[in-house]
């Protein structure tokens, strides 16, 4: 009885950059309230008039690459319109161009810094 306790050895539970992008139902709600039914980026709202006829409806877009995270939350997200396969679309444009990669980094220091201020 008097024998010391071991440690735990909790395996090292590594997660994989699915698992890192998994967007959690709590992070998916703050991402929709914040963006308020509009893109992000653009303003697009479904239903309305869409000039390209390439906007299908809003999507959750990582901000960053999801080997990057430890776990998404909801500065690493943007409500954006798509599909990301439609180019013109907003989630296109931040997965597939320099300038929207650009664009994603600085919305998300944007975000981070707001979350900071509270
Ligand atoms: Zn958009």
């Amino acid at each position: 009885m008097a024998n010391p306790v071991p440690k735990p050895s909790y395996k090292r539970f590594k997660p994989t950059a699915k698992q890192r992008g998994n967007i959690s139902p709590s992070v998916s709600q703050k991402v929709h309230e914040r963006a308020g039914g509009r893109c992000e980026r653009c303003g697009w709202a479904p239903g309305t008039f869409d000039p390209t006829g390439k906007r299908m409806g809003l999507q959750r877009a990582h901000l960053v690459r999801r080997w990057k995270l430890e776990r998404t939350t909801e500065h690493d997200i943007a409500l954006l319109c798509g599909p990301s396969v439609n180019s013109g679309t907003c989630h296109h444009w931040i997965d597939y161009t320099a300038e929207g990669r650009e664009w994603a980094e600085s919305f998300r220091m944007k975000l981070m810094g707001q979350y900071v201020q509270g």
